[in-house]
Order: structure tokens, then C-alpha cells, then sequence
């Protein structure tokens, strides 16, 4: 009943005459920016009316631009393997009790065949960095899946490479890319990875993405063990220079096999105010609802909508392998089948009063740039 009543306040919302913090948000509304002083009075503050108000303000930039559309992306984990060993992630390197898995390109085309079939225009291909797949291999995955669904688009998700691999893969038919930086101050990056993983590497790689011309996916971990609220306006910060097309952040969950196992987990309400945050300053970003966002509140995803987000992900991987990617514990949705996701997604935005769409879902940025190119085309064709 809670969560009933949390909708329908959202509907209903008329701001009230007190919002403390409300000249704040209205700045941040305005300008897409503010203070590192402002804005951390804006994630400490506890009171239920600033957080409504940021949502309210969120929810009509996420209109402007998207109207009540939500994109789905249908995420295919294909392999669980990872040379990685950040610390929070349950499928890193040193996990022994991993039961490890890499799937075939025909299973991931049935994978992405089932998810079109209903509705599906994304396919995020998502694995650790697992390198038995060659650069030659990925190219021959993704170009399979353009030609088979030429009116879908494919997301990698598999961490750091090259430029040059990560031009191969482009030149495959992969469009997007993400890789979140996790966190943008030193410190902390230092202290949740080893040192063989760095911050600039992590950065240099979303600098080239971006320069070979993929809409780019940065973002955070949210209440990851030892951050401050500093460090999470550093990231805010980062993403403003970095200016990424998407932008995916989700609370830190614990994993039993870390060292980080009895750590808190992040919690819903900071969650929705950083993604409240998030589309204030990037009024045009694609911004998840994310999946560990539903893990912790079983209407987490619903909620990060109405804060301001318009992406969600369900899963489109076999169900027998979805218990083996685990980055994190109690992750949702291992049971269901991708039908059963996809069904379950469209019923849930329904709900809230958003629409899940047959579409790609391109940043409004590509959208823009692709329309200009098709009329410089038809100029140079008259
Ligand atoms: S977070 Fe990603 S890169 Fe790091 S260990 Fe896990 S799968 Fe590997």
C-alpha cells in the first residue's frame, strides 16, 4: 500500500508553499547546474517535500523531451568471465565460487531473436572482460545481430579495451557503449579497485568512445563503501565535463564473497534524489531505472521513473545462467523467463501512466544528428 500511496502522491503532486530547498532545485531546473555547497544540501536534506519537489521538476524535464515514452533495452549477460578484480563485484577474477559460463553466438542471437519478437529494438551485450572472446569474435556477434535486426541497435558493455578494438567493434555495427567510471574521485576509485585498474584508464576509455562517435553510457555506484557525499558530487562534476548520452547509476549492494559483504546497502531515497538530480542537469540523458534500484524496493523501478529517469532493462538472458551473473546478492528477475520480464516491464510502466515503446530509444542528441545528415543527403540528391 505504500508504494500505491507513493504513486499516487507523485500524480497528484501540487507544490506545496514551503519546499525548503526550492530555490535551489528551481536554479538547478534553470541553469543544469549549481554549487558543489548546493548540491549537497540537496542530497543531505531528509525532508519528504524537497525530494517531491526535485521529482516533480524532474518529471517535467523527463516530458519535454521524452513524453511519457519508456525505452526498453534488453540486457544479454553472455559471459561471466572477468580479468577484473574490483572489489565490490561478485564475479570478479578471484571469486572461486563463481560457476563460470561464456555463451555461444548462436545462443545470443536466440537470445536477442526472442527479445525482438517481443518488442526489443536494444540488445546490451553484457559481459565481464573476458578476452576467450577475440575482437574478431565481437564484431562477428554484433554484426550478426544488425543484420538479422537491422532496426535495432546493439550496446556493448565490456569494459576496457583499445581504442583500436573499441574502433573495430563501431565499425561492426555497435553504436553504443557503456562502461560507468563507478567513481570519479581518485580516492575512492583506488580504495574499491586494485591497483592494476586505474582511474585514468577508466576515463581514457570513455574519452576515445566518445571520439570514435558511440552514444557513451558513464555512471556510478551509489553509496559504495567509503564514499562521502563529496565524492558524489565529484562524479556530478565528471559527468558535466564528460557529457555522456546515457548515464547509469544504481545503489551499491553487497555480494557475500567480497570483502564488502557486511556493508550497508545503498539506500532508495538517495538513489531517487541523485537520479532527481541527474535529469535537472542533463534534461536530454537516457538515465535507467535500474535493475539493483528494484532489487532493494520491489517498486524501485517504478520510482526511479517517476524521479526522473526513462530507461529500464529487463533481462533477455537464459534463465540458466542468470543465477551465475550475480554481481551483487538477491539480484531480481533470475526466475522469470524474458517473456515474462518484457510483460511484466509493460505492466508496471502502465501503471505510473508511462508507455514502453517499439523503438531504439537513440539519445536526442544522435536522433538530431542523423536527421541532418538524411536532409543534407536529400539536399545533395536535388
Ligand atoms: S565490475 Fe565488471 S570489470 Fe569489475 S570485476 Fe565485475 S564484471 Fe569485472
Amino acid at each position: 500500500m505504500r508504494y500505491l500511496d507513493f504513486i499516487r502522491k507523485q500524480k497528484e503532486y501540487v507544490p506545496p508553499a514551503d519546499i525548503p530547498q526550492k530555490g535551489h532545485i528551481d536554479q538547478l531546473f534553470e541553469t543544469r547546474t549549481l554549487t558543489r555547497d548546493a548540491l549537497r544540501y540537496l542530497l543531505e536534506s531528509e525532508d519528504e517535500r524537497t525530494a517531491e519537489y526535485l521529482f516533480f521538476k524532474a518529471r517535467i524535464r523527463q516530458k519535454e523531451t521524452f513524453e511519457n515514452k519508456i525505452y526498453l533495452r534488453g540486457l544479454i549477460e553472455f559471459s561471466n568471465f572477468c580479468r577484473c578484480d574490483c572489489k565490490y563485484c561478485g564475479i570478479r577474477k578471484s571469486n572461486g565460487n563463481v560457476q563460470r559460463y561464456h555463451m555461444s553466438r548462436e545462443d545470443i542471437l536466440r537470445c536477442a531473436e526472442l527479445g525482438h519478437m517481443h518488442g526489443f529494438r536494444t540488445f546490451v551485450l553484457q559481459g565481464g572482460e573476458d578476452l576467450s572472446y577475440s575482437d574478431d569474435d565481437i564484431c562477428r556477434i554484433v554484426s550478426s545481430i544488425r543484420e538479422k535486426f537491422p532496426d535495432s541497435a546493439v550496446t556493448l558493455s565490456i569494459g576496457e579495451r583499445t581504442k583500436e578494438s573499441y574502433q573495430k567493434y563501431f565499425d561492426a555495427g555497435a553504436e553504443r557503449y557503456l562502461l560507468r567510471h563507478e567513481a570519479a574521485a581518485p580516492e575512492l576509485y583506488r580504495k574499491l579497485h586494485p591497483q592494476a585498474q586505474t582511474l585514468e584508464n577508466r576515463i581514457r576509455c570513455l574519452y576515445d568512445l566518445k571520439s570514435i562517435g558511440y552514444q557513451v553510457g558513464a555512471g556510478m555506484m551509489l553509496h559504495a563503501p567509503g564514499q562521502t557525499l563529496d565524492d558524489l558530487i565529484t562524479d556530478f562534476f565528471f559527468l558535466q565535463k564528460l557529457q555522456p548520452d546515457m548515464i547509469g547509476c544504481g545503489p551499491f549492494i553487497p555480494h557475500k564473497d567480497t570483502e564488502y559483504r557486511n556493508e550497508e546497502a545503498g539506500s532508495v531515497e538517495l538513489t531517487l534524489r541523485v537520479l532527481g538530480i541527474l535529469r535537472l542537469m542533463f534534461p536530454e540523458v537516457l538515465l535507467p531505472s535500474t535493475t539493483a534500484l528494484g532489487t532493494i524496493d520491489p517498486m524501485g523501478r517504478e520510482k526511479g521513473i517517476l524521479a526522473g529517469a526513462n530507461v529500464v532493462m529487463p533481462n533477455l538472458s537464459p534463465r540458466d545462467v542468470r543465477k551465475k551473473y550475480m554481481l551483487y546478492d538477491n539480484k531480481i528477475c533470475t526466475e522469470d523467463d524474458a517473456v515474462q520480464c518484457a510483460g511484466c516491464m509493460n505492466q508496471r510502466m502502465k501503471a505510473i501512466g508511462y508507455r514502453v515503446v517499439e523503438e531504439r530509444g537513440d539519445a536526442p542528441r544522435k536522433v538530431a544528428q542523423m536527421c541532418r545528415q538524411k536532409s543534407e543527403k536529400r539536399i545533395d540528391g536535388a
